[in-house]
C-alpha cells in the first residue's frame, strides 16, 4: 500500500493536542450558558432514552461480543436501568433543580437563604468494561441533567461497546457538548493532562490514584468508583434454598463473577459449610445444568489476560485442593466454570486480591460474629452482605461493618434503588451517584444569603468599643 494511501486510512491519534481542543470547545459551550437551561437538560435526557430504546438489539449484540453477556443481563442490567436512570431524571429534574430553602440564624437576622445547584463545567467521565453501556452512561445522565457538558471515555477492553457508544452518541446527542473519545491508556493520559471540572472514575484502585494524582494538578475534585472484596456471611437457620439461589445469582448471574458488587467470598461457620456447600451445588446444577462451561447462561472472561489472572489465583498450590465444586476451564473460548472452594487460606492470592470472576472461597469461623472482624480487619469493601434471621445480628451487622453498601438477605439489590446512593468508601471508592445523588455528585451547591438594608446591626461596625464587647 502506498504511504499516501496508509496515512489516508490510518486512525487519527487522538493525542494532548488533541485533548487540550476539545477541552476547549466544551468549555466554550459551556459559557455560553446552552447546558445550564432546564430545556437543553431535559432534551438531552430525552435523546439519551431514545438513543437507548431505538438501539437495544445493537446494544445486546455489542455486550455479546464484548462479553458474550446473555440477552436477559444485558436487557436488565444495563438498558433497563439506563433507562429508568432517564426516566427519573425527567421526571424529577424540576424538582431537583429547584433552589433549597435554608435556615438562617439570630447572627445574620433580617435574612433569608437557600441552597442553589449550579453546574460544574466539563466533566470527564473514564468508565469500565464489565457492565460498558451503563457504566458509561449512567453517569452522563447526573451530569446533563445538573447541566453539564461531558467527554466520555468507555473501556477499549469492550471494543464493541465502545465503538456502538462513539457511533450512537454523535447520532443523537448534542455535540457540542457531549463527546466519545475512543482509546485505551494513551488517549485517557492525554484527557488526564487538561483541566476538567470533575472527574468520574469507573475501575480498579490503581488506575483510580492515577486519575486522582492528575486531577490534583488541577485541583478537579473526582467520584472513583472503585471495587473491592465484598463478602457474603452466611448464619445458619436460614432458608437456604433461597439464600443459595440469591448469592448465585448476584455471583455467577452478574456477568459471571466480573461486576464490582458480586460476592467476592463467603464466611460462614465450621458446622454450617457442608450444608451450605450442598446447596450451593444443587442450585447451579439447577440453573446452569451438569456443563456449566456450555451454558449460554453466563458471561465469558473479558479477555485472555483476565482469563490467566483468574487461572493463576485457581492454580496456586494453596488452594487447588480446596476446590468443592468447578475448576474446569476452556481456554480456547476464555470459559471458566463457577467454581466453589472451601477454606481457603487467607494468606493465599485469591484471598488477598479482588477476584472479579466465577471463583467463589468460602472461609469458615467457629462463631459467625467472628465474621465482621475478618472483614473488618481488610479494606472496606465496595457491598457487605449478611444472611440470617437473626435480629440481633443484622442490627451488629449494621452497626460494625464499613462498607459502601450493604444488604441484608440477598445480594446487589441495593444498586437498583434509585433513592440510595452507591458509591464506595475508603479503597472501594469516593463519593456516589444514581437517582438525585448523580445530579448532586455533578453539581456545585452554592450557598445563598439574601438581606435587605433594614435591620443593620452595628455590632460588628467598628470601632470595636468595650460596650459591644459584653454583648
Ligand atoms: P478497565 O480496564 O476498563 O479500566 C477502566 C478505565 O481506566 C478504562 O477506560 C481504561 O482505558 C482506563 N485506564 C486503564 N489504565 C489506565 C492508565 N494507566 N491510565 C489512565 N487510564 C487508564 O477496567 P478495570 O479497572 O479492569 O475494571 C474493573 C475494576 O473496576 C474492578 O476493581 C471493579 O470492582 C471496579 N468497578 C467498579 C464499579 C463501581 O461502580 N464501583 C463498577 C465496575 C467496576
Amino acid at each position: 500500500m502506498a504511504v499516501e494511501e496508509e496515512k489516508q486510512t490510518a486512525k487519527p491519534v487522538f493525542d494532548e493536542e488533541a485533548a487540550s481542543a476539545l477541552a476547549k470547545e466544551l468549555r466554550a459551550t459551556f459559557a455560553s450558558a446552552k447546558t445550564r437551561s432546564y430545556q437543553w437538560r431535559v432534551s438531552q435526557l430525552k435523546s439519551l432514552l431514545k438513543l437507548t430504546t431505538s438501539n437495544e438489539p445493537a446494544i445486546v449484540d455489542a455486550l455479546r461480543s464484548d462479553l458474550s453477556k446473555p440477552e436477559l443481563e444485558s436487557q436488565v442490567y444495563e438498558i433497563s436501568m439506563l433507562k429508568n436512570s432517564c426516566k427519573l431524571a425527567l421526571k424529577e429534574l424540576r424538582n431537583w433543580m429547584k433552589p433549597e430553602k435554608a435556615k438562617t440564624s439570630i447572627t445574620t437576622f433580617p435574612s433569608s437563604a437557600e441552597i442553589v445547584s449550579e453546574p460544574l463545567g466539563v466533566i470527564l467521565i473514564i468508565s469500565a468494561w464489565n457492565y460498558p453501556f451503563l457504566l458509561s452512561l449512567d453517569p452522563v445522565v447526573g451530569a446533563i441533567a445538573a447541566g453539564n457538558a461531558v467527554v466520555l471515555k468507555p473501556s477499549e477492553l469492550a471494543p464493541a461497546t465502545s465503538s456502538l457508544l462513539a457511533k450512537l452518541v454523535g447520532e443523537y446527542m448534542d455535540s457540542s457538548s457531549i463527546r466519545v473519545v475512543e482509546g485505551a491508556v494513551a488517549e485517557t493520559s492525554a484527557l488526564l493532562e487538561q483541566k476538567w471540572d470533575k472527574i468520574c472514575y469507573t475501575g480498579n484502585g490503581r488506575v483510580g490514584r492515577i486519575v486522582m494524582t492528575s486531577a490534583a494538578k488541577h485541583l478537579t475534585p473526582v467520584l472513583l468508583e472503585l471495587g473491592g472484596k465484598s463478602p457474603v456471611v452466611v448464619d445458619s437457620g436460614i432458608n437456604l434454598q433461597v439464600a443459595a439461589r440469591r448469592i448465585i445469582v448476584g455471583k455467577w448471574g452478574c456477568n459471571n463473577g466480573q461486576a464490582c458488587i458480586a460476592p467476592d467470598y463467603i464466611v460462614t461457620t465450621k458446622d454450617f459449610a457442608p450444608k451450605l456447600v450442598d446447596s450451593l451445588k444443587r442450585e447451579l446444577e439447577n440453573f446452569y445444568g451438569n456443563n456449566p462451561l456450555e451454558s449460554k447462561d453466563l458471561s465469558r472472561i473479558v479477555n485472555s489476560n483476565h482469563f490467566a489472572r483468574l487461572i493463576k489465583l485457581l492454580d496456586e498450590d494453596k488452594v487447588s485442593g480446596k476446590i468443592v465444586l468447578g475448576g474446569e476451564r476452556d481456554k480456547t473460548n476464555l470459559r471458566i466454570a463457577p467454581t466453589i472452594l472451601l477454606d481457603v487460606s487467607r494468606d493465599s492470592l485469591i484471598m488477598n486480591e479482588e477476584i472479579f470472576g466465577p471463583l467463589l472461597p468460602i472461609l469458615t469461623v467457629d462463631r459467625v460474629e467472628e465474621s465482621f472482624d475478618l472483614i473488618n480487619s481488610g479494606t472496606k469493601p465496595l457491598a457487605a452482605y449478611l444472611f440470617t434471621n437473626n435480629k440481633k445480628l443484622k442490627e451488629h451487622f449494621v452497626r460494625t461493618v464499613s462498607a459502601g453498601g450493604l444488604v441484608v438477605n440477598d445480594t446487589t439489590i441495593h444498586l437498583a434503588v434509585p433513592s440510595l446512593p452507591f458509591g464506595g468508601v475508603g479503597e472501594s471508592g469516593m463519593g456516589a451517584y444514581h437517582g438525585k445523588f448523580s445530579f448532586d455528585a455533578f453539581s456545585h451547591k452554592k450557598a445563598v444569603v439574601y438581606r435587605g438594608f433594614a435591620g443593620d446591626a452595628s455590632v460588628r461596625y467598628p470601632p470595636y468599643t468595650k460596650g459591644k464587647l459584653r454583648l
